[in-house]
């Protein structure tokens, strides 16, 4: 009797196949068409930091938890108030949440994009308001978990 003759490279080709059209008639798709399509942020998330001028008491002691060593005390009159380098910052939210008077909270911009370092530095009025992405979503989509396919967009 004749060994069986095994072809690994050809069976694992039509595997691939197979699995990209299962994929294709299931619609099972894992990836959004991303800047076009984004998705629904949860409200803890950390966006780029909003500064309320208005109830910053110039403390300084966001400057000082900083472990990105991110944030410079921009003096203005007699107060200072509290600017961030986006080159440094690593969005752990320790300045948000050490903030005694709730100056400083999170938005849900990330997207952004700048052409050099200079701009990423962010002076105290630059903080006032959220930047704008750098491409406003055409749609955004909830992530939901499902049990048997995993991850779906809604
Ligand atoms: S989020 Fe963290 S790294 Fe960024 S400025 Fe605040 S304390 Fe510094
Ligand atoms: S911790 Fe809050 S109040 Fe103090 S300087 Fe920073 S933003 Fe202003």
């Amino acid at each position: 009797m004749g060994k069986k003759k095994s072809y690994p490279d050809v069976e694992g080709h039509l595997k691939a196949v197979k699995t990209g059209l299962k994929y294709l008639i299931e619609n099972r798709r894992l990836t959004i068409s991303y800047p076009e399509v984004t998705m629904e942020l949860p409200p803890i998330y950390r966006g780029m930091i909003i500064l309320n001028i208005n109830k910053c008491i110039n403390c300084g002691i966001c400057a000082r938890i900083c472990p990105a060593n991110a944030i410079k005390m921009y003096p203005k009159d007699d107060k200072r108030n509290p600017g961030i380098d986006y080159a440094r910052c690593i969005f752990c939210g320790f300045c948000v949440d050490v903030c005694p008077v709730d100056a400083l909270a999170f938005s849900d911009v990330h997207d952004t994009a700048y052409y050099t370092y200079e701009e990423l530095k962010f002076d105290p009025d630059r903080l006032l308001k959220s930047p704008e992405p750098f491409k406003k979503p055409l749609k955004k989509v909830k992530v939901i978990f499902d049990e048997k396919r995993g991850l779906k967009y809604e």
